[in-house]
C-alpha cells in the first residue's frame, strides 16, 4: 500500500509580517529590563498554513484603525499578503484565533465562510470580571469581542478545550501567560515539528533567557509556556515567536516580490542563530 494516506500531512507555512513598531523600547517589551531605553522594534505577524487545496489561517492581523490607536504601524493588509499567495479569502473555511488581542483579531469579516476556533478560556477571560480591570482589558477592542459574540451565535465559532486537533498534522495547545487563553500552534512540516508561538514568545529573547514580555495575565505560566513549547517543537530552530523581528530576517522569502514581508517558516532558516 502506497496511498496518499499513507504519507503524514505537511503543511507549508508563510508568516506575514503586517505591521511595525520601530519606536518601541526595550522597557515596554520586558519587565525590569536592564537597559529600558533601548529601542527593541516590534514587529507584527499573521499566519497562514497551506497544503494541496487546504488552507488554514492563523490570527486574521490588526484593524489599521487600531494600529492607529494604538501607534502602531501597517506595513501591509494580512489579506492581501493571502491573495498574493494565492488564497481567496472568501474560500476560508478554518481559521485559528490564538488569542484575541487586537493584533490577532483584525479582517474577521474577510473570512465570510470561515469556521473559527478559539480556547473557551480566552472567551470566558474577555467576557469575565477579569475585563473589570484596566491591566488586563488594555489590549482588547470591545468592538472585536462583540464579534466574537456574534460568531459564536451564528455557530461559527468553535470554543474548545485545552489541547484540540484542528486538523491532521496541525494541533493548537493552552499555555495561557500573555492572557488567559493563549494558545500555540503545533504544524507538521517536511523539517519537522514547528510551533507557531504566537504571544506565548513575542521575541526569541524571552524563549532565550527565560524571561516574561511585559504584557501579562498570569507570569508562572507565562515562564512555563516555554517549556510546553521545548516539549512540542523539534528544536529551538521550529519555534517561530509572533513579534521579532529576527524571524523575517533569517526566513527564506515567499517570493522574490514578498521579500522583507511574507517569510517560509515551514523552511528552516537561512541564517544562523547569530544573525537573529
Ligand atoms: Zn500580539
Amino acid at each position: 500500500m502506497t496511498g496518499k494516506s499513507d504519507v503524514p500531512a505537511q503543511y507549508e507555512i508563510y508568516a506575514i509580517r503586517y505591521g511595525i513598531n520601530p519606536r518601541r523600547t526595550r522597557g515596554q517589551n520586558f519587565i525590569l529590563d536592564a537597559r529600558p531605553d533601548e529601542p527593541l522594534t516590534l514587529d507584527f505577524y499573521s499566519w497562514v498554513l497551506i497544503r494541496r487545496g487546504e488552507v488554514i489561517v492563523v490570527d486574521t492581523g490588526m484593524n489599521p484603525a487600531f494600529a492607529e490607536k494604538h501607534g502602531h504601524d501597517m506595513l501591509m493588509s494580512p489579506i492581501e499578503a493571502l491573495k498574493a499567495l494565492g488564497v481567496r479569502p472568501d474560500a476560508v473555511e478554518t481559521v485559528i484565533l490564538t488569542h484575541a488581542h487586537y493584533d490577532h483579531l483584525g479582517h474577521l469579516d474577510a473570512f465570510p465562510n470561515a469556521r473559527f476556533f478559539m480556547q473557551a478560556e480566552e472567551m470566558n477571560y474577555v467576557t469575565g470580571p477579569y475585563m473589570e480591570k484596566r491591566w488586563f482589558r488594555r489590549a482588547y477592542e470591545p468592538d472585536e469581542i462583540t464579534q466574537l459574540v456574534r460568531l459564536l451565535h451564528d455557530g461559527r465559532l468553535e470554543l474548545h478545550g485545552r489541547d484540540r486537533e484542528i486538523a491532521d498534522g496541525v494541533t493548537v495547545h493552552w499555555v495561557g501567560g500573555h492572557c488567559a487563553g493563549q494558545e500555540i500552534v503545533r504544524v507538521r512540516t517536511a523539517r519537522g515539528w514547528v510551533v507557531l508561538a504566537s504571544d506565548a514568545l513575542h521575541y526569541y529573547e524571552e524563549y532565550e533567557r527565560g524571561v516574561p514580555f511585559a504584557v501579562a495575565f498570569n507570569l508562572s505560566d507565562m515562564i512555563t509556556a516555554h517549556d510546553r513549547i521545548r516539549e512540542l517543537a523539534d528544536s529551538d530552530d521550529h519555534v517561530v515567536p509572533a513579534h521579532d523581528p529576527r524571524v523575517a530576517g533569517i526566513y527564506p522569502p515567499a517570493s522574490q516580490e514578498l521579500d522583507g514581508k511574507v517569510v517560509r517558516v515551514d523552511l528552516a532558516p537561512v541564517k544562523s542563530m547569530d544573525s537573529r
